[in-house]
Order: structure tokens, then sequence, then C-alpha cells
């Protein structure tokens, strides 16, 4: 069947089509049939480079031959076994060991509940009730983070979902990105807040850079008023680098939340942190925590040889790297629009300056995006389907995948 009937079908069987709504592209997304390296193959016979990858998980590219191993040399033993598994002590391991603010970690399976659960934890520790996100800034689909990105900085949370109660929105405050002062303002006036969570780098609206020193202000600004902080490295967690954007900008959280590159392409997440925050979760401490598939054993394996093969080849971050910037380099000539990247992270925004926060992000031209975005699928190139979500690189992206899309993004910008 091709894609066009299969979404006609799926829209009677699940809503909108999806199982998740970014992926309803208009009029019909294409249905994949399989993927290898840096490469889709959709079931209408089309053969595209992809720059989505899962959303970020896959920085080795589908179906890599040692994570593929990984996890059939964990299948032949069995996938869920309910009982601890020697598996949580690797990963846990290299996690705590890459990052020096991470004493202990949770696993869970997805970064939704991982940021869901930091949350918790923040209140647990602190017995304080808010907690401040960045207005644009994205932790998953739960209740506390759903709230109206673009509201004034310090007017209370409007859910950003039918469903999501008033009053527990209340409790959610914001401030723009990259705006030290906005947060210090928001303290001086309030003492009842448990947590600032943020997006290090902002990857679901970006990547949307932290001015220099931003990300310092904030860990002083926090300490000094006895609120947590929570970097959401679900997205930078292994992507800008060993470490994150922990070690990459040199900053401390109280708290940290993982998910995607971490689990290889399988489900996961994971929370982690001081020791004697992260001893308050259950059953060592009072703050409750649990799941089904927590700590599944696939996805710790397959986690633990991705992050096993970034240790063994760290080359692959300046290959990224270097990558991007050729990319940029095309897309500046183009003289429309600003090109932003951060090592495998990139976006062109359809806009003259680089945005520094939501409010500028939403001034992009959205129209000239999809236009862009129809181009570069036309020539074979799969990006995210929205200005607001950033675009990935994988270490199996060749040579020639980079000089295409280059050159792609050469004739679609000028177009
Ligand atoms: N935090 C960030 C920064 C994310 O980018 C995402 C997902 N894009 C999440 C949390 C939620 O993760 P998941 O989709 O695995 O629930």
């Amino acid at each position: 069947m091709k894609s066009s009937d299969l979404f006609a079908r799926a829209k009677t069987l699940m809503p909108g089509g999806v199982s998740s709504p970014v992926r309803a592209i208009k009029p019909y997304p294409f249905y994949t049939e399989r993927a290898a390296g840096s490469h889709l193959a959709t079931v209408d016979g089309a053969d595209l480079i992809d720059c989505c990858l899962g959303y970020g998980p896959l920085i080795l590219g589908h179906a890599h031959p040692d994570i593929r191993e990984a996890i059939e040399r964990q299948l032949e033993k069995g996938w869920l076994y309910g009982t601890p598994t020697p598996l949580e002590l690797d990963l846990a391991g290299v996690i705590t060991a890459d990052h020096p603010a991470v004493d202990m970690v949770r696993f869970v399976s997805s970064g939704s509940e991982a940021t869901m659960a930091a949350i918790r934890l923040a209140r647990g520790y602190t017995e304080k009730q808010d907690i401040i996100k960045v207005e644009g800034g994205f932790h998953g689909a739960h209740d506390a983070v759903l709230v109206k990105a673009g509201s004034g900085a310090t007017t209370l949370g409007v859910p950003d979902s039918a469903g999501v109660l008033v009053d527990l929105v209340a409790h959610t405050r914001q401030v723009p990105y990259n705006d030290p002062g906005a947060l210090e303002t928001l303290l001086a006036e309030n003492d009842d807040v448990a947590a600032f969570i943020l997006e290090p780098v902002m990857g679901n609206i970006g990547p949307v850079l932290p001015d220099d020193g931003y990300l310092t202000d904030v860990r002083e600004i926090t300490a000094a008023y006895d609120v947590l902080l929570i970097l959401d490295e679900v997205i930078t967690g292994y992507r800008v680098g060993i470490g994150g954007a922990e070690v990459l900008y040199g900053v401390k959280p109280d708290l940290a939340t993982f998910g995607k590159i971490i689990g290889g392409g399988l489900p996961i997440g994971a929370f982690g942190g001081r020791r004697e925050i992260m001893e308050l979760i259950a059953p060592a401490g009072p703050v409750y925590q649990a799941g089904t598939f927590s700590g599944n054993p696939a996805s710790l394996a397959a986690g633990y040889a991705t992050l096993r093969h970034l240790h063994e080849h760290p080359e692959v971050y300046r290959r990224l790297d270097d990558a991007t910037r050729a990319i940029g380099e095309v897309a500046a000539d183009a003289g429309r629009g600003t090109f932003v990247r951060i090592g495998s992270l990139f976006k062109h925004f359809f806009r003259d300056e680089p945005p520094q926060d939501y409010r500028e992000i939403k001034e992009c031209d959205t129209e000239a995006f999809s236009r862009f975005w129809k181009g570069m699928l036309d020539a074979g190139i799969f990006l995210p389907p929205s200005q607001f979500e950033t675009n990935f690189l994988s270490a199996a992206h060749t040579e020639q995948d980079i000089e295409q899309i280059a050159e792609a993004y050469g004739s679609c910008l000028f177009a």
C-alpha cells in the first residue's frame, strides 16, 4: 500500500492517523519501510537522506551494526525481567562518570517521564511548590510542563492543552531564554520555587544557543535563591559531546534529565543528580517513582553500546561539527534567513538574525520554511517538518550525504 492509502486508513484507526502529533505531515506523511545508516526507504519507493533520525536518538545512524548486535545478544537472553540487571550498572556507571553533577541515576522509559520525576523530586527535596521553565522550552507531554509558551514572563501559566488543570499549571512560571535578569526578578518576588528547568541549548524550537555566560548566570542565581537547577539534556546529552551541555558549558546542575541517545534508539529516559537529592527517590526515600519498563534490558544494551562506541570514537563529534559547518557555509551564501548550528544540531531560520528566544523564533517566516522543507524533500532530504524542530546529523552520514545536503540547501534556499 502507498503512504496516502495507509494514512487514509490510519486516520480511521488512530486520532490524526499517527502515534505522535508532529508526524502528521500534510497532506499525508510518508511511511517508512526500512532504514539503514543515514537513509530511510519509504513504502512509496523513495530513498531519503535522514536528518530527523528519530528526533535525535540515532547519533550513529540507523541499524548501526554494533548496536544491532548488542540488541540481538540481549534478545537471546530475554527482554523483560522485572528484576535488576547488571546492565543497569554498566549504563549508570558510564553516565555518572561522564557527568560530574550526576552521582546517581534512575532509569525510566522516556524523556517525559524523566522530567516529570525530576520535577517531583525537586518539589520533594525543597518542599516548595512552583517551578520555572523557559518560554518555548519543551520537556515532554506531561501536565506541569504543557504550558503555553509565549505568555508574559511572569504571568501565571495557561495550559497548552485541553484537559490540563489550570490550578496545576498555575505552579508553572515562565521566563524568556537568555534573560538571567527575568529569572532573578521572578525569584526575588516568589519564595516558593522548587526548581528552574531548562534545555541548555533549546532544541525544540531551535537550536537556540545560550548567550555567553547565560548558563553560569542561571546557575549562580538559582543557587543564591536555593532553587534547584534542572538541566534537561534529553536532546543535548551525548549530542553536543560526551558529558553533554554540562561539560561543554561547565555548568553543574542539581539534577539532569536524559533520554534519546542513551537508549541507542530504543525507548529510554533517565534522571540523575546529587546523591543527597537522588536518595529521596523511592525506595531509598519518600518521593515515589516507578515503572514496569524502567531499565528495560534491550534499551540499556542499545544505550550502553552507543555510549561505548562514542567513547571509543570521540572523533565523531569533530566530524559532525565540520559537517554542519560545511552546510552552514552554503546556507550563508544564500543571503536569506540565518543558519544556526552547534555540533550535529543545525537549522535554517527564516528570520534575519539568529533567534535568541521564543518570541524571536515566532517571527520566523513559516511559509518560507514550508516551501524550503518541501524542496528539500523533493531533493531527497528528510528534515523534521517544522521550523521549530532542530535537524540532526549522524556519524553514518557520508561525505557524499553532506555534499548532497549542502547542495540541496543551496538550491532550495535560492529558489
Ligand atoms: N525534553 C526534551 C528537551 C525533549 O526534546 C523531549 C522530546 N523531544 C522530551 C523532554 C520528552 O522526551 P520523550 O519524547 O522521550 O518523552
